[in-house]
């Protein structure tokens, strides 16, 4: 932790070249998976001027990679929402006369000499890119910094994806906080102390000359296709349809939802819409999802957050626009610390961690002393593997009871409803709410002691809005053994977590309609008659026995 990749890359991107070779011909933007965006994008920003002001071409490139979509056990959502976002934004770029080149490469450790080579093909000046926070991207781009110097480019390596980048809001020992209240309110007063900086709207990219067409170099680059799918991410055709339709692709779609939740009322009705941009909400600024959310929000029987979350962490939208639209205006404004605007500070305080304590990312827990927890069921290495979990290798052998639990939880079959609801609407929709995510990675960690990491892959592998930091951040939260987490003895009541982020009992009807008739506490906690009519599994595990184990447990580790 002492000399983070994080700073490593800051300072070899400094002391790569400066893109002044007098040869050169073109300036490249290297797009990533957390950037698919034209506006208010960073490193596309300095590109475009870097061209501009030197008069050359700007391309733009986009590197596909199945093997690194492996290895962070990236959902085939996540990979869909990334090809038809790329699509649109070929077609926004292409409009300004720049190519988006995209290449697909299925070897990880070949993509630094992949970039230099195009740089070379391209004799360009240097490459921007905005900066990925996840360990090996760090490393991969010290690599391209050091072989740029020596080739002579310029590599610009920028913080895009923060309001507040990591390194700037620290502790008085000059450390990264581990504490989110104190963390929040440094965040708030930095902020406000230069809302030119940190919210700054950076300039669109400048238009290619037309002679771009002719250019012998780049004019083949405008035929490269985005692929519809990648093998082995492929979805099947009525989740893509539903996907499409609940989380639309482009920049148009991600401002659409942040005017739907900063200006209409939410409608109990539409708790999980499928289409939420035709749901017809009513615009109501004074009563909007935002004016309501410090009393809403963890209400999962509405649709009051807003649903950006997949749009954020593919950059479809910038965190500085979301913070920038709360204010009445950026000029001499303020920006208040209410609760949606703290949601986003979390963000930036689980980036901050990943970039400070890189171990977080590598399967370690932030406290150590909780790395001897004795779980039941598969061990660490099964949950770490870079390729398909395999729980039970070997088909003929019966699932241990461990193995079972953790295929009850994943489908959603616990005897638990709101977990159930919970882990259905994983499935179905690729999203989840965030009080009922912690519901439901509770109790996988504390009632049926499984692993968190086993569920941090899972939730990775289905969500839409899966994002290493965010949810390291937030399973190591449940489990108690991450930065600013729940104490150990604190464990949810599902029974009644459930009454209250449920309380009309909407969510857990519409995601396990056998209990759509179930009424009343019964709903929540159906009694064994109940369930046997309705056909609902009795609870796989007792609630206190199971509490009782994870207290004894995480108070002794190494001790069963
Ligand atoms: P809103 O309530 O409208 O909040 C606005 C934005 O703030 C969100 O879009 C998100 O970017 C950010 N945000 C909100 N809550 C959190 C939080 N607790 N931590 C970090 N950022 C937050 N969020 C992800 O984006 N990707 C994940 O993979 C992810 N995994 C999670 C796993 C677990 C176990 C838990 C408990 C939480 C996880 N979260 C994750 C955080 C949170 O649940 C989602 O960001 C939120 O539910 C998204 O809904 P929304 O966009 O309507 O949020």
């Amino acid at each position: 932790d002492s000399d983070p990749p994080l700073a490593k890359l800051l300072d070899a991107s400094k002391h790569a070249g400066n893109g002044t070779r007098k040869s050169a011909e073109s300036v490249v933007y290297w797009m990533r998976m957390g950037d698919l965006r034209i506006s208010d994008n960073r490193a596309l920003s300095l590109a475009s001027a870097h061209a501009k002001k030197n008069k050359l071409p700007l391309v733009s490139l986009f590197v596909l990679n199945p093997q690194d979509y492996k290895a962070h056990d990236r959902s085939a959502r996540r990979i869909d929402f990334t090809l038809r976002n790329l699509a649109s934004i070929k077609d926004s770029l292409a409009k300004l006369h720049i190519p988006l080149y995209t290449i697909t490469h299925p070897k990880r450790r070949e993509i630094p000499g992949q970039i230099i080579t195009f740089l070379e093909q391209l004799n360009a000046s240097a490459v921007y890119a905005n900066i990925e926070y996840e360990v090996d991207e760090l490393r991969r781009d010290i690599q391209i910094c050091k072989a740029a110097k020596s080739k002579g480019f310029g590599a610009h390596f920028v913080h895009d994806k923060c309001v507040v980048e990591p390194g700037v809001v620290l502790t008085k020992e000059n450390r990264t906080y581990a504490v989110y209240s104190p963390y929040q309110r440094a965040w708030i007063k930095k902020l406000n102390a230069n809302i030119p900086h940190f919210l700054e709207d950076c300039q669109e990219p400048h238009p290619n000359p037309q002679s771009v067409y002719e250019n012998k170099n780049i004019k083949d680059l405008f035929n490269s296709q985005v692929p519809q799918s990648i093998p082995g991410f492929e979805l099947d055709p009525d989740d893509r349809k539903r996907m499409d339709l609940a989380w639309p692709a482009g920049e148009i779609a991600a401002n659409e939802m942040l005017r739907r939740f900063l200006h209409t009322k939410s409608r109990t009705s539409q708790m999980v819409p499928s289409n939420p941009l035709a749901d017809g909400a009513e615009d109501s600024p004074k009563h909007s999802r935002l004016t309501a959310y410090d009393a809403d929000r963890d209400n999962a029987d509405k649709d009051t957050t807003s649903r950006l979350s997949p749009y954020l962490a593919a950059g479809i939208i910038s965190a500085r626009a979301c913070i920038r639209a709360t204010m009445p205006s950026t000029k001499n404004a303020h920006v208040e610390s209410g609760r949606w605007v703290q949601e986003i500070a979390w963000r930036d305080f689980y980036v901050c961690i990943l970039a400070g304590y890189p171990r977080v990312s590598m399967g370690r827990p932030y406290q150590e002393k909780s790395a001897d927890i004795v779980w039941e069921g598969p061990a660490l290495d099964n949950a770490y593997t870079d390729g398909e979990q395999q729980i039970n290798p070997k088909a003929e052998l019966p699932l241990t009871t461990s193995e079972s639990n953790i295929e009850k939880w994943k489908s959603g079959q616990t005897g638990y409803p709101i977990v159930d609801a919970g882990m259905r609407c994983v499935k179905e929709t690729g999203y989840l709410h965030n009080r009922v995510r912690m519901i439901c990675a509770m109790f996988l960690v504390k009632h049926l002691m499984i692993d968190w990491r086993v569920g941090e892959k899972y939730f990775m592998e289905n969500l839409i809005d899966g994002d290493l930091a965010s949810n390291n951040g937030g399973w190591q939260w449940v489990a108690s053994t991450g930065v600013d987490a729940c104490p150990y003895f604190r464990i949810f009541n599902p029974y009644n977590q459930s009454s209250k982020a449920d309380p009309t009992g909407e969510f857990i009807r519409h995601f396990v309609p056998e209990l759509a008739r179930a009424r009343g506490p019964e709903l929540h906690n159906p009694p064994a008659s109940v369930a046997d009519k309705l056909k609902y599994p009795h609870p796989i595990v007792k609630h206190e026995e199971s509490r009782d184990r994870a207290i004894r447990r995480f108070k002794n580790p190494g001790t069963a």
